[in-house]
């Protein structure tokens, strides 16, 4: 069939990478690629890990750009295809062979991984200094807001938390012209009428950088009609956008193109058991869309035990026993491996 893989990955995250990587090559890592994978990612590969500094104690970091390329080089001698700048959109799970449809072009695969984080914001990855992401009450992070006056910033999140984060920045810093852009959809009434800073700033819809210049960003604000396409509604231009990212701890948005009965969405997170399954057989998730640890840690961790489960399955499949892993103490029934049994 046209366009089908072994393993299609959504999301080139570091949990992506991994898992995509594992499950193609399998553990012992062999010469060559025993199956044929796809990976789909909707901005750049990696999106913001790129440009970070990922901390993995408080002393110690890795630089998100060598993670991916160190990976990036593992999924290329893997002979893993990437296509970027593709979203998934819709997913038919229903079959042995799933189909995976972007806003590109619909692929066909044996197996799939999701991995797509819960950050929503990856296509603002390469506006970094206009953004911050708010890891600490906003009574801290207002130290990093520079002292101006008529300073404009956007408060951007999810709609849980995000109208109060900007209500007690306000308090802190009177100065500033204080805008909020909720990114969630969804049509329940939000409770801004006695905040009347807010008259006329506050959005609702999807964004993207419009331009950037100096030291001003503008994005255009985007909703759904009711046929689905895409409406600008708003424009907000200014100096900093402060996201809220403990929103998307109560709710992200990177699984709408998920709608099978057998995967539990909870908040917009999938439940997966230890292997990283789901309920769909064939189908695993891991990551930050499946941990409620986020962090690199995490992401690789459960990305390589999905992959490898995957790998496990396709190798069942294809030669009817399970494939033998590191240490190789059983050869003749895996299914000895103290881990296993
Ligand atoms: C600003 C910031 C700083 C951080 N600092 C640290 C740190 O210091 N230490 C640390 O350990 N962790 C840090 N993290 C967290 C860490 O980056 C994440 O835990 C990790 O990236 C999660 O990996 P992931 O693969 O699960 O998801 P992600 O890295 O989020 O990757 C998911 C990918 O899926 C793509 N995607 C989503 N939906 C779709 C779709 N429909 N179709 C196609 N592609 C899709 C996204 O574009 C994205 O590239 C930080 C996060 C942020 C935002």
């Amino acid at each position: 069939m046209k366009n089908e893989y072994d393993v299609i990955t959504i999301g080139s995250g570091p949990s992506g990478l991994i898992c995509a990587i594992t499950a193609v090559m399998g553990i012992p890592i062999q010469q060559t690629p025993l199956f044929t994978g796809l990976i789909l990612e909707k901005n750049e590969v990696g999106s913001f890990v790129r440009f970070g500094r990922l901390r993995i104690t408080p002393k110690w970091h890795l630089m998100g750009n060598d993670v991916l390329n160190y990976l990036m080089k593992d999924v290329h001698d893997a002979g893993i295809v990437v296509k970027t700048k593709e979203e998934v959109i819709q997913t038919d799970l229903k079959q042995a062979v799933k189909m995976v449809k972007t806003d590109k072009n619909t692929y066909y695969c044996k197996k799939l991984a999701v991995c797509t984080g819960f950050f929503p914001y990856g296509h603002l990855a390469g506006n970094w200094k206009h953004i911050r992401v708010m890891f600490s009450p906003i009574e801290t992070e207002v130290y990093y807001i520079p002292e101006e006056t008529g300073y404009s910033v956007a408060v951007m999140g999810g709609k849980h938390g995000t109208v109060d984060t900007a209500v007690k920045l306000k308090a802190l810093r009177p100065d500033l012209d204080i805008s909020v852009i909720i990114t969630d959809p969804g049509k329940e009434v939000l409770p801004i009428k006695e905040h009347g800073f807010l008259k006329g700033k506050l959005f609702r819809g999807t964004v993207k950088v419009k331009k950037e210049k100096n030291n001003t960003i503008m994005l255009d604000i985007f909703k759904q009609d009711k046929k689905g396409k895409e409406r600008k509604c708003g424009e907000w231009a200014g100096r900093y956008i402060l996201v809220n990212y403990d929103s998307y701890i109560h709710h992200t948005q990177t699984t709408s193109f998920l709608n099978d009965p057998g995967i539990t969405l909870h908040n917009g997170y999938i439940k997966v058991d230890i292997q990283g399954n789901t309920g769909v057989p064939g189908v695993v998730a891991a990551g930050n869309i499946a941990t409620p640890v986020s962090g690199v840690v995490t992401a690789l961790s459960t990305g390589f035990t999905a992959g490898l489960n995957l790998n496990q399955q396709l190798h069942q499949e294809l030669h009817n026993k399970k494939p033998l892993h590191f240490p190789w103490l059983s050869m003749d029934d895996p299914d000895d491996h103290p881990l296993f049994s």
